[in-house]
């Protein structure tokens, strides 16, 4: 089946059209730098920059794809989580393709797209595996099996702030650039990373073993810079010393869990793992424990339409049922499985 995927939670408008595991064409447009100013994603702003972009980005991927509006077999739209206006844009979108094209409409977890995308360029998932979600918004170890049937099993998630969320804090406190994640792999690369040494949250043995807290580890940065006001900031050795408290409190518990649970897959997605030392810390230990490290390329770990789509093709292979027209977002909706609403409760 050809699938037309959509996504607007965020500050991306990504279409993406993947066909039988293969991505066939995507487009992608980002209100980043109007967000640039504030800090922040601006809601408001995010919204009515998806509706300026969805229409073209389908365009634009459909051409990418070499293909026409009647070679769509099925539409799949992010329904949530995000930002309750930008995923609403997205979804609309997705329902008046559906109904005009006359094809079955899927409303998907945007949690779902970030793990179904590395389908895309490492082939189907194993049976079971553990998953590590690291995002803007999330951190998540979940425990996956079939993900188009099964539901997905929480190991884990964070107490309080997300991984990237701590990035961007921790860049907005260095002065780097919004979006912090990628300023702070940027310059950490001259940075020491064993310059201070910052907290790894959660990592003492009377911890729960896969919740993460992220928002101390913020504050200990906060707390360094205050203490060394007197003196320049050495932007790249906090920097590089944040990065690497993060890169070490996410692979081990991943690590534990992969044992604890016997899984011979990691599979590690979200944008931050499009980090760069994330990605090494990871790839070398999984090598040690004997996992197998899936992990999609960087440009698939941050939002676009590819991951959404992927969702749709996995969903439509395995016949399942699609939602009805009238299907509302939920912008806070917790990763149960593919679907936003699982039509078996
Ligand atoms: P969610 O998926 O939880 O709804 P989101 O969609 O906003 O949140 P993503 O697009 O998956 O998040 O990822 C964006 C986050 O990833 C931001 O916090 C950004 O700073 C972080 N990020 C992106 N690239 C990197 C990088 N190279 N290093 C660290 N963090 C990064
Ligand atoms: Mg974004
Ligand atoms: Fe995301």
């Amino acid at each position: 089946p050809v699938v037309l995927g959509i996504e607007t939670s965020c500050d991306e408008t990504g279409v993406g059209i993947v066909a039988d595991g293969v991505l066939l064409g995507d487009a992608l447009a980002t209100s980043m730098d109007e967000h640039a100013r504030f800090g922040g994603v601006v809601p408001e702003i995010a919204a009515r920059a998806h509706l300026h972009a969805v229409t073209p980005m389908v365009r634009h991927a459909l051409d990418r794809a070499g293909i026409g509006f009647g070679d769509i077999d099925a539409v799949a739209a992010t329904a949530g989580p995000g930002l309750a206006t930008a995923v609403q844009v997205g979804l609309a979108a997705g329902k008046a393709y559906a109904l005009a094209l006359g094809v079955p409409l899927y409303g998907v977890h945007h949690l779902a797209g970030h793990a179904a995308v590395d389908t895309l360029e490492h082939g189907p998932l194993p049976d079971r595996c553990v998953a590590l979600i690291v995002s803007g918004g999330h951190t998540s170890l979940l425990l996956l099996g079939d993900l188009a049937r099964d539901p997905v099993i929480h190991l884990g998630d964070t107490a309080d702030d997300a991984a990237g969320e701590a990035f961007d804090k921790v860049a907005r406190l260095l002065g780097l650039p919004y979006p912090g994640g990628p300023a702070i792999d940027r310059i950490a690369q001259d940075g020491n990373p064993d310059a201070i040494t910052f907290p790894r949250p959660m990592t003492s043995p009377h911890d729960p073993p896969y919740q993460f807290s992220f928002s101390g580890l913020k504050t200990a940065v906060a707390r360094w810079i205050e203490k060394h006001g007197d003196q320049p900031v050495p932007v790249a050795d906090v920097a590089a010393s944040f990065q690497e408290a993060v890169a070490d409190t996410l692979t081990q518990k991943a690590m534990a869990a992969c044992r604890d649970h016997h899984a011979d897959t990691l599979l590690l997605v979200g944008g931050v793992a499009a980090n760069s030392r994330v990605r090494h810390l990871a790839e070398q230990r999984a090598a040690n424990a004997g996992v197998r490290l899936r992990v999609p390329s960087p440009r698939l770990c941050t939002d676009n339409g590819a991951m959404i789509a992927a969702v749709g093709d996995l969903l439509v292979r395995a016949n399942v049922a699609p939602d009805r027209l009238d299907l509302s977002a939920d912008p806070s909706a917790v990763l149960r499985g593919a679907l936003l609403k699982d039509h078996s409760v």
